[in-house]
């Protein structure tokens, strides 16, 4: 036997339990999505959790398909696309999960972008993406607009600007004052829309700084809005992950990338 195949193995024994513990996060991530959004008056509709699965099996993503959960995240684009194939032929070949019910259907990923992408794998990427989070340069938006053309694909690729509300030196992101100039000049290009912005907080457990960095991104957002910068799918504000979602659907949030609360063991 190889080393694939004992991975393999011990990925598929490990289901059933992993299926429990799986549906009982999920449904606590979205209790706690439900009670931030009754904090702040909102509609938990318009929040869309995006189940990050950069660090999980495949058996895994199949799972959460399986409890009808379409919005997935990775970071990188090689697998997304190699997860993504087999996904596709198990769903298409029916192949169950070992010990999935026979009702329990997959439904289809939808696919967000969420890590630094670079433009020689934007080909790759577009064929099975559903939105692209991580746009910070011109010439990558440009990239992905002259390769959407290539492709002759149908709609507009929706894409989020990332922003660097933490202004640390080492992180991905245009630079709060940046954002109005490069959505202009993003706004000419014909294949790709501005679906929103996007940004990360910092890693800390202060909620004072991380509430900081998404009540600024919604101060930009809304300073986009009214100088109507961009279209009508201009909509979405992308942020908060496991540390600090919930103070992030109450500044506003309506889509969060949460992978470890949904997929490690612990009690939060
Ligand atoms: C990994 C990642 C997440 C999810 O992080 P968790 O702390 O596991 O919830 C969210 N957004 C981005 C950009 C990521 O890379």
């Amino acid at each position: 036997m190889t080393d694939m195949d004992n991975t393999r193995e011990r990925a598929s024994a490990m289901i059933p339990d992993l299926r429990d513990k799986i549906e009982r996060n999920l449904k606590k991530v979205k209790d706690n999505i439900a009670d931030a959004c009754a904090r702040s008056h909102r509609d938990p509709d318009e929040v869309q959790l995006i189940a990050v699965t950069k660090t999980v099996d495949t058996n895994v993503i199949r799972a959460i398909l399986e409890f009808g959960h379409a919005h997935v995240g990775e970071s990188r684009v090689q697998e997304m696309v190699q997860r993504n194939a087999m996904i596709k032929e198990a769903i298409q070949r029916r192949i169950a999960l070992p010990g999935s019910a026979p009702e329990n259907r997959p439904v289809a990923p939808i696919w967000h972008m969420i890590g630094h992408l670079q433009r020689n794998k934007v080909r790759q990427l577009l064929p099975i993406v559903k939105y692209i989070h991580s746009v910070d340069s011109l010439r990558l938006a440009e990239e992905i607009n002259t390769t959407a053309a290539r492709l002759g694909l149908n709609d507009k690729v929706n894409i989020f600007l990332q922003v660097n509300t933490s202004q640390e030196r080492q992180k991905y992101g245009l630079a709060v004052g940046a954002v109005a100039a490069m959505a202009e000049q993003v706004e000419t290009l014909p294949n790709v829309r501005i679906a929103g912005l996007m940004t990360m907080a910092p890693l800390t457990e202060d909620k004072d700084v991380c509430r900081f960095c998404f009540a600024r991104l919604r101060e930009i957002f809304e300073e986009l809005r009214g100088e109507k910068i961009c279209g009508p799918g201009f909509r979405h504000l992308s942020m908060g992950m496991s540390q600090d979602y919930e103070v992030a659907v109450e500044e506003g949030a309506t889509m969060v990338r949460v992978g470890s609360a949904l997929f490690e063991n612990r009690d939060q």
